[in-house]
């Protein structure tokens, strides 16, 4: 008998959950573009947008998704034959080389496999070894979507100042910001590119462009740099249409304006936390599943994990026959598992990943556990005792 009926939770990395207040927001009729509430509510928008991202420099919006904000961002700052280096840990850090690669870039790309966050000696050498400064950005993944790696985008800042390398640095925060802690100016991030559909919790479709003094010195050299990614207008509008480019994209600012009021009336500290102790949460249950069964975190080290998303190794077949049972009968939809094999490899069906980001609170993370402890015992999947027990200690000690 299906049991899921039911508000259903979607714990997928993104799109996240939509808050009810968010989706009344959005639901009115088409406003003015000319005059009125939406015209002035951009300065406290873009203010508030930048506390998220602790920064006081600039930001521009693009109505599109996060690709649209990788390669909208290397619009300003590189040009065809540019060099970049993109260390990876997983999959995304490959597609932003790949936007990259389009606009004609020298890829230099360090791949550290899937389950551990950059090395930064090696990311160093390859610095050191560029004596002529060739390389003009270093592209980041803060969370690695796929893998559930988080890197250290700090050090990485320490490593091109002990080197000495001009190159701008360029994070990509798509599923990290407003989940993960984050200090763009503090930790000297040029750019920084986000999107709504993650921790922001707003729909598909808006994403954004942080940047400051160095990458906009940057952007001023560039011969050329195309009208619609220009970053210049959006962040300095003299006229509301150029926040934009054109027509705004309404019903995603209103919702935006709701999200970032209930991220502030939290606190950003606050959210920080409350991400880290979900988090915890879910790796406990993990490693209790895991001491009697095939159940495994894909990121070994803590330290070294996200947030926000949560990959783990089941093995083929059950991983997909996991994720199938919690849709089909209690109303819960897991995230597959992204970029650790090959497409069309069996072992494919091995891994699964919980979306842990933005709209989520200890009731859910509790309800969405005890929803696969039943599946593994419905699949009969081997696992060890005591992994609701062991989250409801981590919630329980706050
Ligand atoms: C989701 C995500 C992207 C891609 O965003 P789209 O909106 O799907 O284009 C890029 N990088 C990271 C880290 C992500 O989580």
């Amino acid at each position: 008998m299906s049991l899921a009926n039911g508000r259903s939770y979607l714990a997928i990395p993104g799109p996240s959950v939509m808050p009810d207040a968010v989706l009344r927001a959005m639901h009115r009729a088409a406003p003015n573009i000319y005059e009125g509430e939406l015209v002035d509510m951009m300065d406290g928008l873009t203010r508030d947008l930048k506390r998220v991202a602790r920064t006081d420099q600039s930001v521009a919006i693009y109505i599109g998704n996060g690709h649209a904000a990788w390669e909208a961002a290397l619009s300003n700052v590189v040009a065809a034959g540019d060099r970049v280096l993109v260390p990876v840990t997983g999959r995304f850090g490959h597609g932003w080389a790949d936007m990259a690669g389009g606009l004609g870039c020298d890829l230099q790309v360090i791949d550290f496999g899937r389950k551990t966050p950059f090395d930064l000696n090696r990311v160093e050498d390859a610095l050191r070894m560029d004596k002529d400064h060739k390389i003009r950005a270093v592209l980041a993944t803060h969370v690695d979507t796929s893998s559930s790696v988080r890197n250290d985008i700090a050090g990485l800042r320490k490593v091109l100042d002990a080197v000495g390398h001009p190159a701008l640095l360029m994070a990509d925060c798509i599923a990290s910001l407003g989940c993960d802690l984050f200090e763009m100016d503090a930790w000297g991030v040029d750019v920084m590119v986000a999107a709504g559909q993650k921790g922001l919790m707003v729909p598909p479709g808006i994403s954004f462009v942080f940047f400051g003094d160095r990458a906009a010195k940057q952007r001023a050299g560039m011969e050329r740099v195309s009208r619609y990614w220009d970053w210049t207008p959006r962040s300095q509008p003299e006229f509301f249409f150029q926040y934009f480019g054109g027509t705004a994209p309404t019903h995603h600012l209103y919702g935006l304006r709701t999200a970032l009021d209930m991220i502030h009336a939290e606190g950003i500290e606050a959210v920080w936390a409350r991400h880290a102790a979900l988090a915890r949460a879910i790796w406990a249950a993990a490693d209790a599943w895991g001491q009697g069964g095939p159940m495994e975190l894909n990121v070994v080290n803590p330290a070294d994990r996200s947030h926000a998303v949560t990959s783990l190794r089941l093995g083929a077949p059950y991983g997909t026959a996991l994720r199938k049972w919690v849709e089909t009968q209690v109303g819960l939809v897991l995230g597959i598992g992204l970029g650790m094999s090959e497409p069309g490899d069996p072992a494919g069906d091995g891994f699964f990943r919980i979306g842990h980001m933005g709209h989520v609170n200890a009731q859910m993370v509790m309800g969405m556990l005890g929803s696969i402890q039943a599946g593994l015992i419905a699949l009969d999947i081997p696992h060890g005792s005591g992994a609701l027990e062991a989250a409801a200690g981590v919630i329980a000690a706050g």
